[in-house]
């Protein structure tokens, strides 16, 4: 039995009890940040799993995802304790902003693992380091394509060099279930990222898309925690068996260089080769002023399905060996 009350914040669960409440921070210009959470406390000990949903508010599978495991898991299931975070940027659910904090401009997967004192998106990812992602021994961030993006189901985990956690982000990934992993080797400020720094095992899962929210992906998400919590000892159980995934080392980005109207010549999910056409750019004229072909082989895995193009927006990305 454990005799261990977890706390996030302000809220405490004891042993066998679920509690939930609001992580909250004072972020100047007279904001004050909520941030739902979560905390299911098993009976016996075991490991501390911090999940989150919404960092881009606008992914909805997982943010439904979160929503129901909130409820669903029963404390009386669990060994250890889960954390859960359904939603990190309410503003950008509330005001459907892509990818970025509508409080300040800023996208939260490009800061982590924040600061307390630095702009409001800093401070939320602090936050959520300091209450969550920092006690917790394994994570899992949930995300989809953007509001404007397609995309197919992938895993990333970020390699550290140091084997054996890279070996259990791994394996935290392979039973999620998503048969695309990609293992980078850079850090971009992502909370998954961040958290492998700090010599966590982490993913970030990617499913769903374009501001749909749709069973499949949330049922993607749902299993894939449930897989996850299977693996590490936390539910009871073995992951359901799953087809060997497919591995890539790279996940290349591709960002416009100009204002434009784009043109996308692949659909999500092709394979395309290097040197062969991805998009073209017009002007407002229909005149074309570009084009983008693949630096490498491999599959599309995101895709911007919004002709409205600005210069350094990401337009796909590329999963690469
Ligand atoms: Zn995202």
């Amino acid at each position: 039995m454990s005799t261990k009350p977890i706390t996030a914040g302000e809220i405490t669960a004891s042993p066998g009890e679920r509690a939930r409440g609001f992580l909250t921070a004072e972020v100047g210009r007279g904001i004050t940040v909520r941030m739902p959470v979560v905390v299911i406390n098993g009976q016996e000990d075991g490991p501390l799993f911090a999940v989150t949903a919404g960092v881009h508010g606008a992914e909805y599978p997982g943010i439904e995802a979160a929503i129901r495991l909130s409820r669903d898991l029963d404390p009386s299931d669990i060994r250890g304790a889960v954390i859960i975070v359904p939603l990190v940027s309410v503003a950008a659910f509330q005001r459907r902003a892509v990818y970025v904090n509508p409080l300040d401009g800023i996208n939260l997967n490009r800061v982590c693992p924040g600061n307390p004192s630095g702009t409001i998106t800093e401070m939320m990812a602090a936050l959520l380091f300091q209450n969550v992602i920092g006690q917790a021994e394994y994570y899992i961030d949930m995300h989809g394509g953007d509001m404007i993006e397609a995309l197919i189901p992938f895993t990333l985990y970020y390699r550290t060099g140091n084997q054996a956690l890279d070996d259990r982000s791994r394996a935290l990934a392979e039973a999620y279930g998503i048969p695309i992993i990609v293992g980078t080797t850079v850090l971009r400020g992502g909370s998954y990222g961040a958290a492998a720094a700090m010599g966590k095992p982490a993913v970030l899962t990617e499913a769903g898309g374009q501001g749909i929210l749709d069973e499949p992906s949330t049922q993607m998400h749902i299993r894939g925690v449930r897989n996850a919590l299977k693996q590490f000892g936390v539910l009871e159980g073995s992951p359901e068996p799953l087809p060997a995934p497919d591995y890539y080392d790279r996940f290349v980005w591709l960002a416009s260089e100009q204002d434009c109207v784009y043109y996308p010549k692949v659909v999500v999910g092709q394979r395309v080769k290097g040197g062969e056409l991805l998009a073209e750019f017009t002007d407002l004229f229909g005149e074309k002023i570009g084009e983008l072909r693949s630096p490498v082989d491999g599959p599309v895995l995101f895709l911007v399905t919004s002709p409205a193009i600005n210069k350094g927006d990401p337009l796909m990305a590329i999963g690469a060996k």
